[in-house]
């Protein structure tokens, strides 16, 4: 039954890879859908995805709106931003906090 091994492979593959994902701060169900159809690609996917959660962020000065530090331009008011120095980094749980209301 070679054809069951390989959906016990790709069911572990698919564990892995939703954990990693939901870990990184994306969907459990998504990560483990694409790990599962794709199994050793997925994981790898899934690890090497920018880890949106831990990225620094900071304040618009134009508008106080929180963006990630590596925009160049602000989403909302359009104000052209520049490489904070590291003190004016917020962390991220600043952020999801903004975001959470
Ligand atoms: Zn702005």
């Amino acid at each position: 039954m070679a054809g069951g091994g390989y959906l016990i492979i790709a069911f572990c593959f698919g564990l892995a890879g939703g954990i990693v994902g939901k870990i990184k701060g994306g969907s459990f169900v998504i990560w483990f859908v694409i790990s599962f159809l794709i199994p050793v690609f997925g994981l790898l996917a899934a690890i090497f995805m920018r880890n949106e959660a831990t990225e620094p962020r900071r304040e618009c000065p134009g508008c106080g709106k929180v963006v990630p530090a590596h925009d160049a331009l602000c989403t909302r008011c359009g104000t052209e931003l520049y490489l904070p120095p590291d003190d004016q980094l917020l962390p991220s749980k600043f952020a999801e906090r903004v975001h959470g209301g």
